[in-house]
């Protein structure tokens, strides 16, 4: 088995896990808790390349941050996916509608 899948095939175990060690709607909550830290961190890097940020300390820090949470966002997707599996068709049509359009809307500037 290849990494990627190991580690797919693990972060669905953990995913299952935290759902059924403390439930869907803590599950939930983390989720709106890591919506804010992800915007947080974009706030902060959206600065950093504004250059609204001097301190030098900072920099590998903010960028560091934003990718901590851009995974963090990514797992509780993962569990959001889960607790949405009954309507895995509806997610699958709009997935495919949604990123279509964004396609559709710059295929024409794509070489
Ligand atoms: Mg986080």
């Amino acid at each position: 088995m290849s990494e990627p899948d190991w580690l797919e095939m693990m972060l669905e175990r953990a995913c299952i896990g935290h759902l059924k060690k403390f439930g869907v709607t803590p599950q939930l909550i983390v989720a709106m808790e890591e919506g804010g830290e992800l915007i947080q961190a974009l706030s902060k890097f959206y600065r950093l390349r504004e250059g609204y940020i001097f301190e030098e300390y900072m920099k590998p820090g903010i960028t560091h941050n934003l990718i901590e949470e851009i995974v963090d966002m990514e797992i509780m997707i993962a569990q959001l996916k889960i607790i949405l599996k009954p309507f895995d068709h509806i997610y699958e049509r709009t997935r495919e509608e949604k990123i279509t359009r964004a396609f559709d809307r710059v295929s024409g500037e794509i070489e």
